[in-house]
């Protein structure tokens, strides 16, 4: 598969949907589209619709530290969100917007092909493994899913943002980026 050209088609259907963000910017994806590692978050906050790169805000700053725990960073993980573009007033995506992306979140795995997934918070869980209820649920256990035609070891994990308003929650995330570096 011609990665490039495929992630240039997906993002070209992306931004038809540009028309339901007025006056936001498609925040694609950042890192290398042939790492083993593909993260996934919510939505982008307000820094990221202003640089257009996923996680570049302080939870971004958080991510990147968690990622250095295990000897990781851009340059060997591939990162994008649910919804690639900032919804208004700072909202969680709703629902009906998680379901209207799923399609191209999934299209976006299966070009990117990682070995391991690692979702970040809730809104990951639900577009990527229909999880609704709390976290702690399925967090920090590996889930082997078909997506599209392809299975993947995928593992849920805190979302950044959260272990900034819990940072007594860190070492959990700690916990599961080494499970994550096993895997790798
Ligand atoms: N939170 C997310 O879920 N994604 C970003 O890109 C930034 C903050």
């Amino acid at each position: 598969m011609d990665k490039n050209r495929e992630l240039s088609k997906l993002k070209k259907s992306i931004l038809k949907f540009n028309k339901n963000f007025p006056g936001k910017n498609l925040v694609f994806s950042d890192g290398n589209k042939n790492a083993k590692v593909m993260i996934i978050g919510e939505a982008p906050g307000r820094t990221e619709d202003k640089l257009q790169k996923p996680f570049v805000g302080r939870a971004g700053k958080l991510l990147d530290s968690l990622l250095e725990s295990i000897h990781l960073d851009r340059s060997k993980v591939y990162i994008t969100n649910v919804v690639n573009y900032r919804p208004d007033k700072n909202r969680k995506p709703s629902l009906e917007e998680i379901n209207e992306f799923k399609k191209l979140l999934f299209k976006h795995i299966e070009i990117i092909s990682p070995k391991c997934i690692l979702l970040l918070g809730a809104t990951a869980a639900t577009a990527v493994l229909n999880h609704i209820g709390p976290l702690e649920e399925i967090r920090g256990k590996w889930k082997n899913i078909k997506i599209i035609n392809s299975y993947f070891d995928i593992l849920t994990t805190f979302h950044p943002a959260f272990l900034l308003r819990r940072p007594e929650k860190k070492k959990f995330a700690t916990k599961d980026l080494i499970k994550l570096n096993n895997k790798i």
